[in-house]
């Protein structure tokens, strides 16, 4: 066996020596501590920011700075020197290094932090999203920080060596990088401790290690729930006595909003007519507006798996799904089903019923690149339910639309231009570049585009009530909610624990067709009476199931909030 080292063995008694490329390569040292070193100053500015910003002494905060920075330091070398492989080396720190630079980017703009969940939202994205997410400010924040260190790796291949001899020296790396960050962290102890139990989230600030974290925490959930079948939910469930001899068949539209939060919404107390048609509903007396209501997750590849699960969110509900949902239990029962999605899809809920996208229709002044506005949802409604299995929808139907709702940062442009009542609204999706009343106005002209989209549903329910073809019900609720810039938050998305009560209060309305109140016995007078209870996305497959009177043991009556009624 020849081993790499022959190549590079000085030759000696020819005079001067002369020196291989590979002789000349950086040897693993110099690759691994400068860029490490790089990586935790320049490429952690928003931990910096917040560090620095903490109350405490200069004293203390020299310590914790400097603490941290020799801990992120040793930790990332450490990281780096396990990768410190001939031809490997230089494509993987040159990943790490543009992750570190677009999440200073999200981080910087949007006051985001990388956890699982946030890297499972960036995996499922759509191009939509992402071009709304994409700003000036982008390639210049990602030139600034990974420019130098890719320079860095990339001027010089590694020095190549034999591998018993790179094994060593990389095992060596790994040793001194974990002594280093252990030694700080003992010194440390008493600072360091009590900063990350009182800032909890400030764990998923340190890049890359955050990203490499969330990365193992995803891959090691998901790969071994991908092979596995689900369990099966509501095997006995059947259809119940208010089926028999039915005059109308009841059709239930379920909508799954988007990012709507609670403090926004009109009905819920905000000072602003965001919601005028809603409230003209609620006064007619068949529409309830719950004002408690606390979301599964802060974000939809949390929140909408987990409004459909027959878990509570203590249960387990905002974790990947391991159970059929709400959609299966109502198809087994015998009802027609049909999602409409107007966003980046169902998250893997609609799976086994029939489903259809906004995105076919391609609607002359609704739709534009790809993207629809939210009445694209009720364009040949009656259409798209006559296709459904006759047999079925002669029981009833269950029909949930999907929102594009007030998804950001693009508020302004969730509705058209003659649906914008707030004004001047921000057009950027730059959002810390708008004036705080501008952001509030897009995002409220989203919110009020809804209401006329809720409207609009009503509407069409009302006439199906009135013409005798269905007994009609509607129940909308809000996926999460969203950040409008306070204490520097945008967007959503935060770890569930720290997320302010913005991400995490949503609205619910339901309205229910005088037929429909008859059949299920449910009065709306009653419900309005109960709408201030704490409630939250627990209640929405115990409340489904109730409400279509299905009947099945994993019907939890306690988790059915029209059951009181
Ligand atoms: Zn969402």
């Amino acid at each position: 066996m020849i081993f790499p080292s022959v190549l590079w063995a000085p030759q000696r008694g020819t005079g001067a020596v002369r020196r291989t490329p590979a002789a000349i390569g950086q040897t693993p040292w110099r690759a691994v501590w400068p860029l490490a070193c790089w990586l935790a100053l320049a490429g952690n500015v928003p931990l910096w920011q917040r560090v620095a910003a903490l109350d405490g002494s200069v004293g203390q905060t020299a310590v914790l700075l400097a603490g941290l920075g020799l801990l992120v330091w040793g930790a990332t070398a450490a990281l780096l020197s396990l990768m410190v492989w001939p031809f490997a080396y230089r494509p993987l720190a040159s990943v790490l290094v543009l992750v570190t630079a677009f999440n200073t980017h999200f981080m910087l703009q949007y006051g985001a932090v990388i956890d699982p969940t946030m890297l499972a939202n960036v995996v499922q994205t759509d191009a939509r999203e992402v071009r709304d997410l994409l700003s000036p400010a982008l390639p210049f924040t990602v030139l600034l920080v990974a420019g130098v260190p890719l320079w860095w790796i990339w001027r010089r291949p590694l020095r190549s060596r034999h591998w018993l001899a790179q094994t060593g020296r990389n095992a060596g790396g790994v040793a001194l990088g974990l002594l280093v960050t252990v030694l700080v962290a003992l010194l440390t102890y008493q600072n360091l401790a009590s900063l990350m139990r009182n800032h909890k989230d400030l764990r998923y600030m340190i890049n890359p290690l955050n990203s490499v974290y969330a990365a193992t925490r995803l891959a090691a959930d998901q790969l071994p729930r991908q092979v596995k079948a689900l369990q099966p939910v509501g095997e006995d469930a059947h259809l119940g006595a208010s089926y028999a001899q039915q005059a109308r068949p009841p059709l239930l539209v379920l909508v799954v909003g988007e990012t709507a939060r609670a403090q926004n919404w009109g009905l819920s107390g905000y000072a602003r007519p965001t919601t005028p048609a809603l409230a003209r509903w609620q006064a007619q007396g068949d529409l309830v507006n719950f004002s408690q209501v606390q979301s599964c997750g802060t974000n939809t590849q949390v929140s909408v798996p987990c409004l459909f699960s027959p878990l509570t969110r203590a249960q387990g509900g905002d974790q990947t799904a391991e159970h059929e949902n709400l959609l299966d239990v109502l198809q087994r029962a015998g009802l027609a089903v049909l999602w409409l999605d107007n966003q980046s899809g169902c998250k893997g809920v609609c799976d086994r019923v029939p489903h259809a996208s906004t995105r076919e229709l391609n609607l002359p002044g609704v739709c534009a690149d790809g993207e629809c506005f939210d009445e694209a949802l009720l364009q040949g409604l009656d259409e798209r339910i006559a296709a459904l299995d006759p047999q079925r929808r002669a029981r009833g139907v269950v029909l949930v639309m999907h929102q594009m709702g007030s998804h950001g940062p693009a508020y302004s442009r969730r509705e058209p231009a003659n649906h914008k009542p707030f004004q001047p609204e921000c057009t950027s999706n730059t959002l810390s570049e708008c004036a705080a009343d501008q952001l509030v106005n897009a995002y409220d002209n989203s919110i009020a585009y809804t209401d006329h989209f809720l409207d609009q549903t009503l509407q069409w329910l009302q006439t199906q009530a009135d013409q005798g073809r269905y007994d009609t019900g509607l129940l909308y609720v809000s996926d999460h909610g969203e950040s409008l810039g306070e204490n520097n938050l945008y967007l959503h998305g935060l770890p569930y624990a720290f997320a302010p009560d913005q991400q995490t209060r949503v609205p619910m309305v339901t309205w229910l067709s005088a037929g429909l109140q008859q059949r299920s016995g449910v009065s709306a007078d009653c419900l309005r009476q109960q709408a201030a209870r704490p409630l939250s996305h627990d209640h929405v497959f115990h409340s489904v199931l109730g409400l279509m009177d299905v009947q099945t043991a994993v019907h939890q009556p306690a988790l059915d909030l029209y059951r009181p009624c």
